[in-house]
C-alpha cells in the first residue's frame, strides 16, 4: 500500500474549498477564510487508513496556472469542489476541470476524481440528479458526495473518501461501463477460492469461511454473520451456496455486491492478504522473501513445509492412490500462473506404474526445487498461499538452511538431508540406467521414456541407520574441459564404467586423478552393466587395482537389467558415504559397517510394520 496520500481540491472559485479543509481541521465552520489554506499533514495516526495525508488548498486569486498544473501532476486524488446552489459552477466541473485534469494525467494511470458538492445547507433538493450522468460519463470519477462546511456534514466523510481512492481504487477491480468485475480481478479472487478451499471440494465451508475471516480480517466471524452472508447470496443467485457452504461463483458474487456497494476496501484487503499488488499481480515482496544463504551451505525444506505439501497433496489427490494423475497435478498447478513443471519431472522422480508422480516422487521433487534453486522453491510455495495457510511470516520460513559443510566436516556430523552425489562416464557408460534404476526403473521400463522427458537429474529417499535422507544423483556430461565449480562441488562421486566396454574405464581413471583424486569427496567407482560379460579394460591396471592404489572401496557391480525392480544397495551405500565423508575407507571395506548401515534399514521398516500392527490391534 502507499506510505502516503495527497489531496488536491479545485473548483471555481467561493465554492468553499478553503472553508472545506479549515473546517475538517478546527472542526468548526470559520467566518472569515483566506485566498487559500496552508498545505496541511495529518498524521498517520489520526486518519481512517492510517497514513499520512496531505491537504491542498488552490486559489485562482494566489496562484498561476502554472502552479495549478504542478499541484495536479503531484496530487494522488483530486476532489472537484462545486456549490451546490451555483449551477455555473457544476457546469464548469466537465467543461473546464476534468478535461483540463485528463490533459494533465496519462490516460492508464488517470488520478481519481470526486465530486464534491458543498453549501448543502443552503437547499433543500439534492444536486444528484444532475451530477449521476457526469459520474456516468467520466469513469475516473471515483464517487461524489455532498456536504457543507457550514453545517459540518459529510466533512471527515469526503476525506474519507478522498484517501479511500487512493489506498483502495476501484478501478482495478470492477469495470463501471460493464457493472462487472475485471478478468484480472476474477483470476485472483478464484486462486484465493481455491487456495482458501482446503479440502478442494469447490465450496468453502464454515471452516474455511471462518479460517479465511480470521486471516483476512483478524477477527472472527460471528454464526449468525456467517448465516446472513450466504443469506444474501442464497437470495441473489441460485447456485452460489451448495451443501451450506459459498461455491466460487456465490463467493465472487459476494465480492462484486461489496465493490457495488462502495465496500471496495474489502476486497481489497482480501487480495492483498494474499500477495497481490495494486496491479493486481503477486508482489515481489510477498514472492520472493528475503532469505540469506551463506556459501557452501544447502537449502532444505522443513518439517513443517513438508507437512503444508503433504496436505497440498492430500487435497489434490481425489481417488486416494498415493498418485496424482495428470488432471489431478493439472488441479494443483491451477493456482500457479504457468505449469512449473514440464514432463522431464516424471524421470526425476519416482512414479507408478501409470507413470504418475506419487506421494514420494511429488516430495522429492520440492525437495529437488529448494535444494537446486531456492527462490523458486519460494515462488511455488507462494502460489499455493503457504505463509496464509501454514500460518507464518513468509515463504521464507519453510527453509532450513544448513550450517557449512566445512563445519559438518570438522564436527563429523551433519543435520542435514539432501547429498548430492555427481554422476560420471562416458557417453553410453550406464550413467542414464543408473540414474533411472534409483528410481526403481528396470530397463525394459526406462526404454519407454522420450528422449524429450528425459532428465539429468534423480532424486528418490535411501535410509541411512534408519533415517531417511534424500540422494540427489546429477550426470555430468563426459564434456573434457569444462567442469565448473558447480560441477565438481558435491558430496560423492560416482564414476561409471561399462563392463561390456573396454574403453570406459580410462575416462574415471582420468577425471578421478584429474579432480578428485587430492579433494575430499568420497569417490565410488561403479562397474554398470554387469549382466553383461566382463571384458579386460585398456588401462595400464585393472578397475580393482586402481581402487587399492588410491584407497577407495572397490568396485560396485551394478545393473538395472533385472526383471523386477533393481537393487537399492548401491544407493544406500552412497548414501552412507554422503553422510559419513570421515568414515575411513577401511571401514567401507568392512563388510560390518555395510551391514550395520544396511539393518538400520530393515529396523526401520520393522519399526514400521510393529506400529502398523498395534494398530490394526483392536482398541
Ligand atoms: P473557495 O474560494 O472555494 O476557497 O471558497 P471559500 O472557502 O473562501 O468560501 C467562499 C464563501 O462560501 C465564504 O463566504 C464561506 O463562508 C462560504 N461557504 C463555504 N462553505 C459553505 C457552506 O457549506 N455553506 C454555506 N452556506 N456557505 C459556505
Ligand atoms: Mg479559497
Amino acid at each position: 500500500m502507499r506510505k502516503d496520500v495527497r489531496i488536491l481540491l479545485v473548483g471555481e472559485p467561493n465554492v468553499g474549498k478553503t472553508s472545506l479543509i479549515m473546517t475538517l481541521v478546527s472542526e468548526e465552520f470559520p467566518a472569515v477564510v483566506p485566498y487559500r489554506a496552508e498545505e496541511i499533514t495529518i498524521p498517520a495516526d489520526v486518519t481512517p487508513e492510517r497514513v499520512p495525508t496531505h491537504i491542498v488548498d488552490y486559489s485562482e486569486a494566489e496562484q498561476t496556472d502554472e502552479q495549478l498544473y504542478q499541484e495536479i501532476s503531484k496530487a494522488n486524488v483530486i476532489c472537484i469542489v462545486y456549490s451546490v446552489n451555483n449551477k455555473k459552477s457544476i457546469e464548469k466541473v466537465t467543461s473546464h476541470w476534468i478535461p483540463l485534469i485528463n490533459e494533465r494525467t496519462d490516460k492508464d494511470s488517470r488520478v481519481p476524481l470526486i465530486l464534491v458538492g458543498n453549501k448543502s445547507d443552503l437547499v433543500e433538493h439534492s444536486s444528484m440528479e444532475t451530477v449521476l450522468p457526469i459520474m456516468n460519463k467520466y469513469t475516473e470519477i471515483e464517487t461524489c458526495v455532498e456536504c457543507s462546511a457550514k453545517n459540518l456534514k459529510n466533512i471527515s466523510e469526503l476525506f474519507y473518501y478522498a484517501q479511500k481512492a487512493v489506498l483502495h481504487p476501484t478501478g482495478p477491480l470492477y469495470c463501471p461501463e460493464k457493472k462487472e468485475m475485471r478478468s484480472a480481478c476474477i483470476r485472483a479472487l478464484t486462486r484465493i477460492f481455491k487456495v482458501s478451499d482446503l479440502d478442494n471440494d469447490g465450496i468453502l465451508n464454515d471452516h474455511e469461511l471462518t479460517f479465511f475471516q480470521r486471516t483476512c480480517f483478524n477477527t472472527p466471524l460471528a454464526p449468525q454473520a456467517l448465516e446472513d452472508v450466504k443469506n444474501v447470496v442464497r437470495k441473489n443467485l441460485t447456485d452460489g451456496v451448495h451443501d451450506n457452504g459459498l461455491t466460487l461463483k456465490g463467493f465472487l458474487f459476494l465480492h462484486t455486491l461489496f465493490i457495488q456497494r462502495g465496500r471496495h476496501e474489502t476486497t481489497w484487503a482480501v487480495l492483498r492478504r494474499f500477495g497481490y499488488d495494486d496491479d493486481l499481480e503477486l508482489h515481489q515482496d510477498y514472492l520472493f522473501p528475503l532469505l540469506k544463504i551463506p556459501p557452501d551451505c544447502t537449502t532444505e525444506l522443513n518439517h513443517n513445509a513438508y507437512l503444508f505439501l503433504q496436505s497440498v497433496f492430500d487435497k489434490h489427490d481425489k481417488d486416494r492412490d498415493n498418485a496424482l494423475c495428470p488432471e489431478e497435478l493439472m488441479d494443483l498447478f491451477d493456482v500457479f500462473p504457468y505449469v512449473p513443471w514440464g514432463l522431464d519431472v516424471n524421470s526425476t522422480v519416482c512414479t507408478n506404474d501409470q507413470g504418475w508422480i506419487t506421494y514420494q516422487g511429488y516430495l522429492s521433487q520440492w525437495t529437488l526445487t529448494t535444494y537446486l534453486d531456492v527462490q523458486r522453491c519460494l515462488e511455488y510455495l507462494g502460489y499455493l498461499g503457504y505463509s496464509i495457510i501454514a500460518e507464518q511470516e513468509s515463504q521464507a520460513s519453510a527453509i532450513a538452511v544448513t550450517r557449512d559443510k566445512k563445519h559438518d566436516l570438522q564436527k563429523k556430523q551433519t543435520q542435514r538431508n539432501v547429498f548430492r552425489c555427481h554422476v560420471f562416464g562416458i557417453t553410453g557408460s550406464g550413467k542414464t540406467g543408473f540414474l533411472q534404476g534409483f528410481l526403481g526403473r528396470n530397463l525394459v521400463r526406462q526404454r519407454t521414456i522420450k528422449e524429450e522427458h528425459k532428465s539429468y537429474y534423480a532424486i528418490s529417499t535411501a535410509h541411512v541407520y534408519g533415517q531417511e535422507k534424500y540422494l540427489l544423483l546429477h550426470e555430468i556430461f563426459p564434456d573434457f574441459d569444462v567442469l565448473s565449480e558447480t560441477e565438481l562441488s558435491c558430496d560423492i562421486v560416482c564414476l561409471i564404467y561399462d563392463v561390456s566396454n573396454p574403453c570406459s574405464f580410462e575416462y574415471c581413471a582420468r577425471i578421478f586423478k584429474q579432480y578428485f583424486m587430492d579433494s575430499k569427496t568420497p569417490c565410488m567407482l561403479i562397474a554398470a552393466k554387469s549382466d553383461l560379460p566382463e571384458t579386460k579394460q585398456q588401462y595400464c591396471m585393472t578397475p580393482l587395482e586402481f581402487c587399492r592404489k588410491h584407497k577407495m572401496p572397490p568396485p560396485q557391480t551394478y545393473t538395472c537389467n533385472t526383471a523386477a525392480a533393481p537393487s537399492k544397495d548401491i544407493f544406500i551405500k552412497l548414501t552412507t558415504m554422503a553422510v559419513y565423508p570421515h568414515i575411513t575407507h577401511a571401514d567401507l571395506k568392512s563388510s560390518m559397517f555395510w551391514l550395520r548401515a544396511s539393518v538400520g534399514a530393515t529396523v526401520c521398516a520393522m519399526l514400521g510394520f510393529a506400529m502398523y500392527r498395534a494398530l490394526l490391534k483392536p482398541r
